[in-house]
This record gives structure tokens, C-alpha cells and sequence, in this order.
């Protein structure tokens, strides 16, 4: 499918209506007209861990069709296979990637980790990129490794590196991940899909930083899309999910092991997801706006060494990122020029954003990675991870931009 990243800005299209925009999706689904129970407006949560039959004969004719592949999904049967209100959101995610199916999840990882364990098995092989989120990173090159699964970490961005890793009829899928955390590193998808699809091996993409509002990576070949809908999908910080969206029949053998290995995401944590995408195009937007304001404005401040964000002209990446997103994300990452104390007595010194771990909700947050997610390791070993001890991530959220400049200014000058 070609790609005109001019149509693309909310109006990018999705699969049930060529016609519509991002946030008529996010807020609609596919039916904006259907009957719902009690005409309720909103999507129902469906409450209940299993599902009741009229007599023997409707289960004789569930079954019958179930087994024969035909009609069985129209109704559900229990909790652990779905769910009316998972149904729904599910629906709802895939129009947004314009993909045809979508497995909801429990948490980002649990999306990760079962996708993972459906599509691999003993002997085979997985290429990854080494910038990808450090827990899919771990969960590939420790926990499948206990179970036979090889993985090979090529660097981000050298694609000789990523094909050369590839072993004939051996090599399943490659796991990559755009923008990345927490440097925004932008892998060219097209580049990507071309490799997987010469070398016949599948791609899977955490979009997370993305969000469908920005880029859609099923549009550029790629065969797995997977979010994190814990950040910028729900986008409250109230709620943890995972999402996996794809080819329909890929789809189908992902549920089928959902129900196995039993990671089912609540019906209220999927109404909650439901009720946050509604307004995803108009956060995903503002989160754009501020982050990319914020990313100029501290790239040209004398107290700051280095930015990153992918909207700026000095990011590697930047001439990929124009190519394929319409926006360039909520994340803005930094470092401060001083040490690790001083790094931290800039923070202290902000007003609006929270310092907690996490990303893509209404309300901004900080991190400094040497205090937390890299707390573990000495300096050098931060260091040679690419995290200096005066390095920061800010995740941009719905406030007003001036109201977070400003902020920014105060705590800058401060020091
Ligand atoms: C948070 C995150 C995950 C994991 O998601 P959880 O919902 O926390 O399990 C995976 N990938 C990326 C890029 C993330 O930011």
C-alpha cells in the first residue's frame, strides 16, 4: 500500500471507512449506528465471567458451529475467551492501525510476552533491535532463551546489520520499536517491511510512542503493530493494557492462546480504555504541539548539553520521521548540562509534571533515569547504556504550553 503522509494528518484513514480521520475512529469505532443494549450511548461493561445458553439445543448449536470455524465470535461462551465490552474496544484499535483484527491485553507486556510465546517455539530465532523497551529486550533475550528461542541484537538503524542477522528458515520474526525509548530513535518502516518480506520473516512493531494518530505501521508493510495502551491510548494513567493488531487470522491464533495462557484484560479496564481513546486525537495533538514547543525551546537554552525528539531537524532520524508520522509524540528527552544532583535539583524545582515512571497521559511526567529505571547500575554502567546520570525524560501532557514553558524557564534559571 503507498503512503501519503499529506493525507495523513487527521485524516488518515482507517479500514472500515477510507474516508474517515483518527479521531472520528477514536471517538466512533466502526458503527457509529447500531443497536445497543437499553440504547445505551456509551459501550456497555459487560460484567460477567461467563455467558448463559437458552437450552441444550443452543448449546449444541454453538458448539456445532464453533467447531466447524463458522459464526462461533458472534456470541461469547466465557470470560477467558472474551468478552462483549473487550470485543468492542478491540474493534475499535484495529480500525485505528487499519489493521483487520486486534487481541486486547492485560498490560503492554502481557501483549508482548503472549504474542511472543504464540508465534515462536523451540529452535527458532528472533531478531531485535537494541533500543527497543528494556523489558521486551529482557523477555527476549532471557526468559525465551529458557525455552530455546535465540535472539540476535542488532544496533538500531544499520538494516545490513538487521538482514545479515537473519537465518535462513530459522529466523521468525523481527521485533522493533518506533519511535524508540528513550532516545526516539526512528526505524525507516518501509525499509523494515521490505526486509521481512524478501527474507520472509514477520515484523512486529511497538508503535507505542507513535500512537495510530502519528504513524500507522500496518501501512507500511509491517505484519504485528503492538502498543503499550497503557500510556498514550488510555492516556489517564488509571489503567494498564496491551494491544496486538494484525492480519485477522494471525489475530484468531493470538485469542486462541490469550484463552490458554489466560492474560484477558477486565471489561471495566477495557470500558476505561474505550472511554480514554475518545479523546485521543485531541490529546495525541496538543501532547504534539507542547512537546515539540518545548523540545525548541530547550534545545536552545545554554543550560541544556543535548535534546532529542524527533521533530527537531537536529535528530538523526528526523528526514524517517517526516517520511512516515504526521506528529512526532509526547516524549522529549534531555540532558542537563551538570551532574547527576544538579539534574535533580532542576526537576525538584518544576511545578506541573509528576516525577513517576510512565508516559502519554493528560498529566506531564519526569524521570530521571539514573534514579530509576537505571537505579541498579554504577555510573559506568549507565554510561555504557547509553544513560547518563544527568540525562532526563519528559512525557508531555494536556496542559497549556505556555504553562509548561514557563515551568521549564523557572526551573532552569533556578540553578
Ligand atoms: C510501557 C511500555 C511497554 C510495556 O507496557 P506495560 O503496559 O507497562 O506492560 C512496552 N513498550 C513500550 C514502548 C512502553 O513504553
Amino acid at each position: 500500500m503507498t503512503h501519503d503522509p499529506k493525507t495523513h494528518n487527521g485524516t488518515a484513514t482507517d479500514a472500515g471507512h477510507p474516508t474517515r480521520g483518527a479521531s472520528t475512529t477514536a471517538v466512533h469505532g466502526k458503527d457509529a449506528r447500531r443497536d445497543e443494549p437499553y440504547h445505551a450511548l456509551t459501550t456497555p461493561i459487560l460484567q460477567s465471567a461467563t455467558f448463559t445458553f437458552r437450552d441444550s439445543d443452543d448449546v449444541a448449536d454453538y458448539m456445532a458451529r464453533k467447531y466447524r470455524g463458522d459464526g462461533a465470535g458472534e456470541r461469547e461462551e466465557y470470560g477467558r475467551y472474551g468478552n462483549p465490552t473487550v470485543v468492542e474496544v478491540e474493534r475499535k484499535l484495529a480500525a485505528l492501525d487499519g489493521g483487520e483484527a486486534a487481541v486486547l491485553y492485560p498490560s503492554g507486556m502481557a501483549a508482548v510476552s503472549s504474542a511472543l510465546l504464540t508465534m515462536l517455539s523451540p529452535g527458532a530465532h528472533v531478531v531485535i533491535g537494541d533500543d527497543i523497551y528494556r523489558h521486551t529486550y529482557e523477555f527476549c533475550t532471557t526468559f525465551l532463551k529458557r525455552f530455546g528461542v535465540e535472539t540476535t541484537v542488532v544496533p538500531m538503524g544499520d538494516y545490513d546489520a538487521l538482514e545479515a542477522a537473519i537465518i535462513p528458515r530459522k529466523t521468525r520474526l523481527i521485533v522493533s520499536e518506533s519511535p524508540t525509548n528513550p532516545y526516539g530513535r526512528v526505524v525507516d518502516l518501509v525499509r523494515l517491511a521490505e526486509i521481512g518480506k524478501r527474507q520472509r520473516v514477520r515484523t512486529f512493531v511497538d508503535s507505542t510512542f507513535a500512537t495510530p494518530v502519528n504513524q500507522r505501521p500496518l501501512e507500511f508493510g509491517i505484519d504485528f503493530v503492538m502498543h503499550s495502551a497503557t500510556k498514550f491510548l488510555a492516556g489517564h494513567n488509571d489503567l494498564l493494557a496491551g494491544v496486538v493488531i494484525g492480519r485477522a487470522d494471525r489475530m484468531a491464533a493470538l485469542r486462541e492462546s490469550r484463552g490458554l495462557l489466560g492474560g484477558i484484560v477486565d471489561p471495566g479496564a477495557a470500558y476505561l480504555l474505550d472511554r480514554g481513546l475518545k479523546t485521543l486525537g485531541v490529546r495525541v495533538r496538543q501532547q504534539n504541539e507542547s512537546a515539540l514547543a518545548l523540545a525548541r525551546f530547550l534545545e536552545g537554552h545554554p543550560a541544556i548539553e543535548r535534546v532529542w525528539y524527533p521533530g527537531l531537524e537536529s535528530h538523526p532520524e528526523h528526514a524517517i520521521a517526516r517520511a512516515q508520522m504526521s506528529g512526532f509524540g509526547g516524549v522529549v528527552t534531555f540532558i542537563v548540562r551538570g551532574d547527576r544532583a544538579r539534574t535533580s535539583a532542576f526537576i525538584d524545582r518544576l511545578r506541573i509534571p509528576y516525577i513517576a515512571p510512565s508516559l502519554g497521559g493528560v498529566e506531564s511526567l519526569i524521570q530521571q533515569p539514573a534514579l530509576m529505571s537505571h537505579f541498579d547500575l554504577t555510573p559506568e554502567e549507565r554510561l555504557a547504556q547509553g544513560v547518563p546520570d544527568n540525562l532526563v525524560r519528559f512525557s508531555t501532557g494536556i496542559e497549556d504550553t505556555a504553562d509548561l514553558l514557563a515551568d521549564f524557564e523557572q526551573a532552569l534559571a533556578g540553578g
